[in-house]
């Protein structure tokens, strides 16, 4: 797999779109793991590094997906 931005080799794939980033274009963001209820309110387990290719958009929230509310 070749890097998204210069098609060196990549090193790592982003963990929000599946591009692939060589060393020198990896980015890290952190990546909402799984939101679970606490005390009566929501809390999130995010991994702080999360490899992030800096060529997509991740939301910084989940997306509500009211269709699949069945
Ligand atoms: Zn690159
Ligand atoms: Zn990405």
């Amino acid at each position: 797999m070749d890097c998204w931005h210069c098609r060196r080799t990549a090193v790592g794939t982003c963990r929000f779109c599946g591009r692939g980033v060589c060393e020198d274009h990896a980015n890290t963001k952190p990546f909402v793991l799984e939101l679970f209820r606490a005390n009566e309110s929501m809390k999130a387990l995010v991994v702080e590094d999360a490899l992030f290719c800096g060529a997509c958009k991740p939301r910084p929230a989940p997306v509500d997906l009211p269709e699949l509310d069945v």
